[in-house]
Parts: structure tokens; sequence; C-alpha cells
């Protein structure tokens, strides 16, 4: 059930609303738009009888949600939504580029990667501490001096940090440190880390499981909406088909998709999906030209000496290029002045 409010409702009508819902035991979601607040209404096992708002002060409709997700979805919220983090905005006709290495290594190689990113102009640093890796004898990440050689970074270069938590028993610490909380491609349908997430804080940024159909993906950032976090970012990393040119298959196509039937952003991952760094240009800009609203890509100031993911690590000079291409194609995209600075 999806309570859509008349656009001169009061703050006071939306409060009596949500407290009808909590009466009746269930959660409230209000979702304020440009033109009109929805309130969304989870925990209800049954359909909710239209009839206990219908007649209430504010309210426009009362409408049946039929599809499987509601707070994700554009009849929760027409316009599309922006992520803030920290002043730099996600979605919202922006370009956001985030980049860093795979993983925090050490201070020196995570310092000269954040300091090439900011040189670019970029504000959004990601890098692993905890990382999930196939092999259990691979590389698992620096823990919580990872956390803190990102948090030396976030003060040095001003740049905000995007890192992963891999289980719900450290996302906890992940969120003290991170400004967004990166769930990785196998961790979209870890249930109970979704809701851990769902109550930190702190912004997602939610990638596709690497066989997650669309619906999939959007029913996960519902488990993150449902417990109250609407900062949500999606994002395509690439899935797995039977091609095997490439390590993931970038399917550009759910951006547009996505954007058909959510208000949520959607980054495009081209490093995880390339697994070689001279794929990894060429899909970036597809992300870009497609529409999604920015990268996420994997630098390193040294690739050949990386403890994971070295292969699909862009090179410093191969990254500046790339952001100078990649604000021209988002100029064009979005009809704005090309003639960038
Ligand atoms: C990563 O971003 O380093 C990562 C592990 O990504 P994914 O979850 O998409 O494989
Ligand atoms: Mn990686």
């Amino acid at each position: 059930m999806l309570i859509v409010m008349k656009q001169e409702a009061t703050p006071e009508n939306v409060s009596a609303v949500v407290r009808v819902i909590e009466e009746l035991g269930y959660r409230a979601h209000a979702l304020p738009g440009a033109n009109r607040t929805a309130i969304g209404i989870t925990g209800n096992p049954e359909p909710v009888d239209p009839g206990y708002f219908e007649n209430l002060p504010g309210v426009a409709d009362a409408i049946r949600v039929t599809k499987p997700y509601k707070l994700v979805s554009l009849d929760a919220r027409p316009e599309k939504s922006v992520v803030d983090v920290g002043g730099t905005r996600i979605g919202g006709g922006e370009l956001a580029i985030i980049a860093g290495p795979c993983a925090v290594e050490s201070r020196e190689q995570t310092f000269a990667t954040a300091e090439f990113v900011a040189k670019a102009g970029c504000t959004l640093f990601r890098a692993g501490a905890y990382k999930p890796r196939t092999s259990p004898y691979s590389f698992q990440g620096l823990g919580l001096e990872g956390l803190k050689i990102l948090a030396e970074v976030r003060d040095r270069f001003g740049l905000k940090i995007v890192t992963e938590a891999i289980d719900p028993a450290n996302l906890e610490v992940v969120a003290e440190y991170a400004d967004v909380l990166q769930i990785g491609a196998r961790n979209m349908q870890n249930f109970s880390l979704l809701k851990a997430a769902g109550q930190a804080r702190k912004p997602v940024l939610l990638k596709r499981g690497m066989a997650a159909t669309l619906d999939e993906l959007l029913l996960a950032a519902e488990y993150v909406m449902a417990e109250g976090n609407y900062s949500v970012i999606l994002c395509e990393r690439g899935v797995r088909t039977f091609a095997d040119h490439t390590r993931n298959t970038l399917d550009v196509s759910i951006v547009p998709a996505v954007q058909r039937l959510c208000h949520l952003p959607i980054l495009v991952d081209p490093s995880h999906a390339a697994g070689k760094r001279h794929k990894v240009v060429p899909l970036a800009r597809a992300g870009v030209a497609v529409g999604a609203d920015g990268v996420i890509v994997e630098v390193h100031p040294q690739p050949e000496r990386a403890l994971s993911d070295g292969p699909q690590a862009l090179l410093p000079e191969m990254f500046l290029e790339m952001v100078e291409e990649l604000r021209r194609i988002h100029a064009i995209v979005h009809q704005r002045d090309v003639a960038l600075v």
C-alpha cells in the first residue's frame, strides 16, 4: 500500500497517516518528493484496507502496490533520488566517478592512488579493507588497519570513502569509517547483511549479483530501504554469461531498464566486467553513454604489484584521460555545454 499525499498536505497530515500505519503495527516510510509525499507501508502480511486512509486530511490516494517491490519504485517516488555523499551528489544529472584500488594494500599504495584520483577532480575514493575473495588463500584485505588508512586518506585528500562490508559482524565498524557502504556482488542476496546496511546511517552502494535479475536487484535494494535507509545507489558490474572473452558481461541494458522502474541512481562498474584494463575505458564510456549516473573504476599506481585485480586496474594516465572523456560524453548525454574547462 502506498499513501499518496496531496500537494498541499501539511507535515501534520503526513504524521497523522504515519501514526495510523504504526498503530496498525506496520512500518511507515515517508518519501518526500518535489510535488508530493508518498508514504510506503511495509511489514503488513496481508493487503492493508485503503479505508483506513482515504478520508484522512491531506490524503490524495491509497494505492495497492502490485509490483513485488514498493519503496524503490517510481510509484513511491516519481522523481529520481539523489544520494548526497558529504556534498558530492550521486544522481540528479551529475556524473559520479568513484575510483581507487581494488584493495587497501599499504598506506603508500593507497595514498599514491588517492593523490591522482584527487588530481583528476574526483571526490569519491574506493578501496576494500575487507575483500570477498574466491580463494581462501588469496589476500583477504587489511581489515581494521585498512579502514584506518582510508580514514587518513579522507583527512589528507578530502576524498569520501567507499568501502565494502562483507558480513553483518563487521558492518558496524566499516560504517564507522566509510562514507558509503559497498555491498558486493557476492553478497547482493545476503539478506542479513542487507538488513544491517539498512539500519546503518550511511549511503549504500549495492552491486548487482553476477546472476541476478532486475527484480532481484531491486528487491535487494528494497531490503535496505525497508529498514529505513533510503540512500541506496545501484551498480551494474557485469553478469556471468557464456562469453569468455571478458571476466563478466557488462549488461548496460539494465541501466535504462532500472531507470524505467526505479528512482535510485545507478552506476556502472566496467572494471569487474572487463577483467582486463584495455577493455575498461570503452566499457566506462558505454556506461555513461547509456545514461548511468556514473562509474566506479579500479586504478592502481603499480598494477603489476597489486594484491588483487591488478590486470583490470587502470594506470594513472589512462584514468586521467578517461575522466576527461567521460565528462564530455556525460555532457552530450545530458545536453550540456561540452566546452568544459
Ligand atoms: C570490488 O569492488 O572490488 C568487488 C569485489 O566487486 P564485486 O563485488 O562487483 O565483485
Ligand atoms: Mn576488485
